[in-house]
C-alpha cells in the first residue's frame, strides 16, 4: 500500500523508481504530447511545454490508483494547472516531469 496521506509522503511517492518507471510508461503511451492539447487539434510536447503526468482520481484519495496507467494522463503544465484550478506554487512542482 503506497502512503500518500502527507505531502512528505507524496513527495517521496514522486522520486519512487517505481513512479518513474510508470510515469515514463505513461509519456511513452501518450506519445509525449498533451492529451487536452491534442483533443483541440493543438500538438504540444516537451520541445514546447512542461510535460506533466496526471491523476484522473486524485492521488491524495485513490492510493491504490497511484501506479495505475489507466488512472493517468499526459497534460502540459497549462492545462494540469487548468484542470486542478490552481495556479502556480510549490507543492505542484511534484507531478513536473524532468528531462
Ligand atoms: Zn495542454
Amino acid at each position: 500500500m503506497i502512503d500518500v496521506s502527507t505531502p512528505k509522503a507524496r513527495d517521496k511517492f514522486y522520486h519512487s523508481s517505481a513512479w518513474k518507471r510508470v510515469r515514463k510508461q505513461v509519456l511513452d503511451r501518450d506519445h509525449h504530447e498533451c492529451l487536452w492539447c491534442k483533443k483541440q487539434g493543438r500538438v504540444t510536447t516537451a520541445k514546447t511545454a512542461t510535460l506533466e503526468i496526471d491523476h484522473i482520481k486524485e492521488l491524495q484519495y485513490y492510493p491504490d490508483l497511484a501506479l495505475e496507467p489507466s488512472n493517468l494522463r499526459t497534460l502540459c503544465h497549462d492545462c494540469h494547472n487548468m484542470r486542478h484550478d490552481r495556479h502556480r506554487d510549490k507543492q505542484f512542482d511534484d507531478e513536473t516531469f524532468e528531462f
